[in-house]
């Protein structure tokens, strides 16, 4: 009886600290996220910068590190190390769930590196293509007035339009403008 008491006594504790850690290990090591590339890209928000916001990673059920390019059916490629890759006539059967919207962030900016301010929603299809790109965040219309400065339709303040700038976030109201 008291032996089996004490068993209980060591083993409670051993169990309870080791359960998180395994925990945590498995998902560092299987990856929790895919990553998604907008096609177009989604631009950077950042005054002046023209760059292009990529790296976005969602989750959602299955994932495996694929790497998947809107507009196209099967992942583009996985970002594992070269053993752990699945073969690529395994990857091209691999698709993504049928109308579902993926939350995906932590996108940077190849430009000026900063990161995306907003997360974007993936839409699927009833094939899993994906053939949508939101982005989710208080978004404003805008208008373009003498082809150099971009309105926001929000809070109307102004400011200059940048050429091959497609993402702005207003300064006065901090809408997200698209053009
Ligand atoms: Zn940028
Ligand atoms: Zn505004």
């Amino acid at each position: 009886m008291i032996g089996a008491f004490s068993f209980l006594e060591r083993s409670r504790p051993r169990l309870r600290r080791s359960a998180p850690i395994l925990r945590y290990d498995a998902r560092q090591s299987m990856g929790l996220f895919d990553y998604f590339e907008p096609e177009p890209p989604v631009g950077c928000a950042r005054p002046g910068c023209a760059g292009a916001l990529h790296g976005w990673q969602g989750k959602h059920q299955g994932n495996c590190q694929f790497i998947w390019q809107q507009g196209r059916i099967d992942p583009v490629d996985q970002s594992a190390d070269e053993g752990s890759k699945l073969p690529p006539e395994r990857l091209a059967s691999i698709r993504l769930a049928p109308n579902e919207v993926i939350r995906s962030g932590y996108a940077h900016c190849d430009v000026c590196t900063g990161y995306a301010p907003f997360d974007i929603e993936c839409v699927t299809d009833n094939q899993g293509l994906w053939i949508e790109t939101r982005i989710d965040a208080k978004l404003a219309e805008s208008k373009l007035i003498e082809d150099h400065w971009i309105q926001c339709m929000n809070c109307f303040d102004a400011w200059p339009h940048i050429p091959a700038k497609t993402v702005y976030r207003c300064p006065s109201c901090d809408h997200i403008v698209q053009r």
